[in-house]
C-alpha cells in the first residue's frame, strides 16, 4: 500500500484508454493519483512523490481476468502451477475473479455437499482472497452452487464478503424443481453475481452440459465462456442466448473455440451489445498457465474479430469489473489507480499500444501500478520490452 498522502503523476501519456465504452481514448494527457486512487485526468502536479514518465506510450486500466481457478495462495495443482499470480501481474493483470476453487485435490465433484462448498468458499475467501503476496487483487471464495443450500447460507456467505456464485456441477435434470431459480433470486437479493458454466463438459469430466435451454431457464448474470471452455454450444444456441438473455454478460475465455468466438463477437457487434462482452483466461487449467492470456485475448478480438482496440480493452477491463461488481477496470477520478503502461515491441510495425492490439501484435509492458504502487517498473518479465519504455522515478 502507498504511504499516506502520496502523490503519483503519470505524465507524457500518448494515449489513455479509459476502459469505459462511453469514454473514448484521450491523447497527450496525464493521470494524477493520490493515496492509490485516481483523482484527475489531464491535470499536472508541481511536486509529486513519484513520477511515471509514460514516454508517449499507451496507458490502459489494469487487466481484469474474469475467470481464474486459484486453489491455495499462489499454488494450484492444475499444471503444477506455483507463483502464477505474480506472473500474470507481469502480463498486465491486476484483478482476478475466481470462477471457483475447484482444483482442490480429491474434491468429489459428483457428491459436493452444501457443507463442503460453504467451507471451501469460506476458506478461499479468507486465504487467497485476503493474501496478496504479488499485489494482484484476487476476488476468491466463489461458492459452487449445489443442491440443498438454504437462504441463511447465502446470508452467511454475504457476511463473509463472498459475492461470486457459480453453477458448474449442478444437476440440470432437476431444473424443474425451482431450486436453481430460487438461488438466483437469493443471490440478487444480496447483491451477488451468478455465473454459469455454459457449453459442453470440462476437463474434469464432471461439469454439466448447459446449452440454450439451461442457460435461458436459469438466467445467470454472466454466461461463462460462451464460445468454449472448452466446448461451446452450437452457433444458433449462442445467438439465441445473446438475443434472449439481454440482461446477462457473456464471457470469452482463453479456453475458447476461436471460430465460435467470432460468431459471438459478430452477433454482439451486429446487435449493438458489446458492453456485455467480458474476458477471462479460465486458467490455470487444461488450457495451461497463460501470463499473457488477457493480452492475447485482446489481440485476437481486435486483430481478428473486427473490434476497435479500445473496445477490446474495455472487454478486458471495465466490462469485466462492472459485471462482477468490482470497482477496478476503469481509469477515472475516484477509481483505484490500477494501470498498465504498454507500447509496441521492437520489430512491430505498430505506432502505439492500441495499434499493436489492432494488428494482433503483443505489446510490451513497462510499468504496472496497483493502487498507485509501481509493482512493475521498467520492464514486465512476461513480454518482450517495449520499444520506448516508460520510466519510474521519485519526484
Ligand atoms: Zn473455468
Amino acid at each position: 500500500m502507498p504511504n499516506q498522502s502520496s502523490v503519483t503523476l503519470v505524465t507524457n501519456v500518448g494515449t489513455l484508454v479509459t476502459g469505459e465504452l462511453t469514454s473514448p481514448p484521450l491523447h497527450d494527457t496525464s493521470v494524477l493519483i493520490e493515496d492509490g486512487t485516481v483523482v484527475a485526468i489531464g491535470e499536472d502536479h508541481r511536486r509529486p512523490d513519484v513520477v511515471v514518465d509514460a514516454n508517449g506510450q499507451t496507458v490502459i486500466p489494469g487487466l481484469v481476468d474474469g475467470h481464474v481457478h486459484p486453489t491455495v495462495g499462489e499454488w494450484t495443482p492444475a499444471q503444477n502451477s506455483t507463483g502464477w499470480v505474480r506472473n500474470y501481474l507481469h502480463g498486465g493483470t491486476t484483478t482476478m475473479v475466481s470462477a471457483g476453487e475447484l482444483h482442490v485435490p480429491g474434491l468429489p465433484f459428483d457428491d459436493l455437499s452444501p457443507e463442503l462448498v460453504l467451507g471451501l468458499a469460506t476458506l478461499s475467501r479468507q486465504t487467497i482472497g485476503a493474501y496478496r503476496p504479488s499485489g494482484v487483487k484476487v476476488d476468491a471464495g466463489t461458492l459452487l452452487l449445489v443442491p440443498g443450500l438454504r437462504a441463511n447460507d447465502f446470508d452467511r456467505m454475504a457476511e463473509a464478503g463472498i459475492r461470486q456464485l457459480k453453477f458448474i456441477f449442478y444437476d440440470w435434470s432437476r431444473l424443474d424443481d425451482g431450486e436453481a431459480a430460487e438461488y438466483v433470486a437469493w443471490a440478487h437479493e444480496r447483491g451477488m453475481v451468478v455465473k454459469l458454466h455454459s457449453g459442453g463438459v470440462s476437463r474434469s469430466g464432471s461439469s454439466r452440459v448447459a446449452g440454450y435451454d439451461v442457460v435461458t431457464a436459469v438466467r445467470p448474470d454472466v454466461v461463462a465462456h460462451i464460445s468454449g471452455g472448452p466446448i461451446p454450444m452450437p452457433d444458433e444456441e449462442i445467438r439465441g442466448v445473446l438475443d434472449d438473455l439481454p440482461q446477462a454478460a457473456v464471457e470469452v475465455c482463453s479456453s475458447m473455440n476461436y471460430r465460435a468466438t467470432k460468431v459471438t463477437v459478430d452477433h454482439l457487434v451486429a446487435t449493438g451489445a458489446v458492453d456485455r462482452l467480458t474476458l477471462g483466461t479460465d486458467t490455470p487449467g487444461g488450457t495451461g498457465v497463460i501470463p499473457r492470456g488477457m493480452l492475447r485475448n485482446i489481440c485476437y478480438l481486435a486483430g481478428m474479430c473486427g473490434l476497435a482496440p479500445e473496445v477490446a480493452v474495455a472487454a478486458a477491463t471495465g466490462n469485466v469489473a462492472r459485471w462482477h461488481g468490482n470497482p477496478a477496470g476503469v481509469l477515472a477520478p475516484g477509481r483505484p489507480a490500477d494501470l498498465v503502461v504498454l507500447g509496441p515491441i521492437q520489430g512491430s510495425s505498430a505506432r502505439d499500444g492500441l495499434e499493436s492490439f489492432a494488428l494482433g501484435d503483443l505489446p510490451g509492458i513497462s510499468v504496472v501500478l496497483v493502487d498507485g504502487a509501481p509493482l512493475v517498473a521498467g520492464r514486465g518479465e512476461q513480454t518482450p520490452p517495449a520499444r520506448t519504455p516508460a520510466t519510474v522515478r521519485r519526484g
